[in-house]
């Protein structure tokens, strides 16, 4: 039989063999280690002569076949599973990273990846510099013989500003430093980095993959030397995804293609109906001709994705009106859910960073974000136009 080619068949038909059970739905392994078949095989397993299972921190089947489908999904050779996405975050760079090193990467990130550069990795003497995402002198400028990555996060959180992957990974493979990029807000079915010259790509699955809000998880995907490195410091370290978790994430993938065409079209059509109202300064989305880089949008994701950023009129105390008038949206700090979920970065996820150090990435007081969900956008966008009504 010829391999399955399409996105949603890898998504669908990535399995691990089948067991003399012959079940059709892949079985969990909840077990924390495997038996050896003998002394010899044991040896051999040990000394990486073979692969094969040993302990669950190492591999399982279910991590295993979450981690195949995922690396035929980005289209990366190889790849590991982590207990969450920031457990991604760090091993991907903690295992490559040495004292004296340097990290540039792009100011928009995640707060917790803003909270390695500037209070983990110092620690340790590694240095870090910010590149604006749309300036590439910016990065070129700020490469130096001590820079060993380069580290995007696009569309970013919350900013929902994009880093020209064609460009940077152009620049990557020229320098010889490997690219890193946080997938989670595309996810492999909008934004394929790898085919851009990244060499590793890193998720939070506890987002859109899982989709549906149950559990966290982590995945590195990319090049077999970079994963190799990343795999020695995981297995070492113990950042490692239960297999209940895997098996469920791995289940999730299955349906990541139509969650994603849903996610992004309900996200569009919330964009567009806000755009323009009377309560609301601004709203951002990649796909909203109105985004500075709509074009760039076009050409590196297939759709605009499940998050749409809305400015308030009114700015914070007008938020925290809006937030407690909500019926429907959720007020939560996650994203990627079945469930509307709207959060204020300034005074939840992005509190930790200063007032200069957030505006230089655009997110204002006002600012709040919505990841749509997937109930009926009509019912999303009463609950959100009463909101603003009562809070005016
Ligand atoms: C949530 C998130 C992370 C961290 O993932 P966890 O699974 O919560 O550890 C990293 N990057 C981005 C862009 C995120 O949204």
């Amino acid at each position: 039989m010829t391999e399955p080619r399409h996105f949603e068949t890898d998504a669908i038909r990535t399995q691990v063999p089948r067991s003399a059970e012959r079940e059709h739905s892949v079985p969990l392994f909840l077990t924390s280690s495997f038996v050896f078949d003998s002394a010899e095989q044991a040896r051999a397993l040990f000394s990486d002569e073979i692969d094969g299972n040993v302990y669950s921190r190492y591999a399982n089947p279910n991590t295993d076949e979450f981690v195949h489908k995922l690396c035929k999904l980005e289209g990366g050779e190889d790849g590991i599973a982590t207990a969450s996405g920031m457990a991604a975050v760090f091993t991907s760079l903690a295992s490559r990273l040495s004292s004296g090193d340097h990290v540039l990467a792009s100011r928009a990130l995640f707060g917790s990846t803003h909270q390695i550069l500037t209070r983990i990795l110092p620690k340790w003497g590694v240095s870090f510099s910010y590149a604006d995402a749309s300036d590439p002198d910016t990065w070129t400028s700020q490469i130096t013989p001590s820079t060993k990555l380069l580290f995007v996060e696009t569309p970013s959180n919350p900013g929902l500003e994009l880093v020209d992957l064609a460009w940077l990974g152009a620049l990557a493979r020229e320098r010889g430093i490997p690219l890193i990029v946080d997938n989670c807000f595309a996810t492999p079915y909008l934004q394929r980095p790898l085919e851009y010259g990244a060499s590793l790509v890193v998720h939070s699955a506890t987002k859109f993959i899982d989709g549906q809000g149950r559990t966290l998880g982590g995945a590195i995907i990319g090049d077999k030397a970079l994963v190799a490195d990343a795999r020695f410091f995981a297995r070492h370290t113990g950042p490692a995804l239960s297999p209940f978790n895997a098996w469920m994430l791995s289940k999730s993938l299955e349906t990541l293609a139509v969650r994603m065409d849903r996610h992004c079209a309900n996200a569009l059509a919330l964009a567009t109906h806000f755009e323009g109202h009377a309560d609301v300064e601004s709203v951002r989305y990649p796909f909203l001709p109105s985004h500075p880089q709509y074009a760039l949008a076009q050409q590196q994701m297939r759709a605009g994705g499940g998050i749409v950023v809305l400015v308030l009129r009114g700015g914070i105390e007008r938020c925290r009106r809006f937030l407690d008038a909500l019926a429907l949206c959720s007020h939560s700090p996650n994203l990627g859910d079945t469930r509307t979920i709207v959060t204020h970065p300034t005074s939840t996820t992005h509190s930790k960073l200063t007032e200069d150090e957030r505006q230089r990435v655009g997110i204002v007081p006002g600012l709040v974000r919505v990841s749509v969900g997937l109930e009926h956008v009509g019912d999303v966008i009463a609950d959100i136009e009463q909101a603003l009504a009562s809070s005016r």
